[in-house]
């Protein structure tokens, strides 16, 4: 198993262009990326070497859904929503301190 457990908070980064985002955590090779410019509701832009997926951090179930993917294969699919679901208290977190100002 990937050490998804052993995942950590990552600073602010730029990824693809993306001249802001947040690299909410980082496993192996994949990032998991939530961007200050853009829209709710709260989701992630997952990016490794082979694609890139966006998945929302509760879906109507409470657990994460995908919404797209490009590229990823279906083990990276998987350990990508699980990772979601594992930190999914930290990216709303997250995403609540880049998105809903005061
Ligand atoms: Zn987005």
């Amino acid at each position: 198993m990937l050490p998804i457990r052993d995942a950590v908070l990552q600073g602010v980064t730029q990824a693809f262009g993306y001249t802001d985002g947040a690299t909410v955590f980082r496993t192996g090779k994949l990032r998991v990326m939530v961007y200050s410019h853009d829209h709710p509701p709260p989701h992630v832009h997952v990016v490794t070497p082979q694609g890139l997926a966006k998945i929302l951090v509760e879906g109507s179930s409470g657990h994460p859904r995908l919404v797209w993917n490009l590229g990823l294969s279906r083990l990276k699919l998987a350990l990508a929503l699980a990772a979601v679901e594992d930190h999914r208290e930290a990216i709303l977190a997250e995403w609540r301190r880049i998105h809903e100002h005061p």
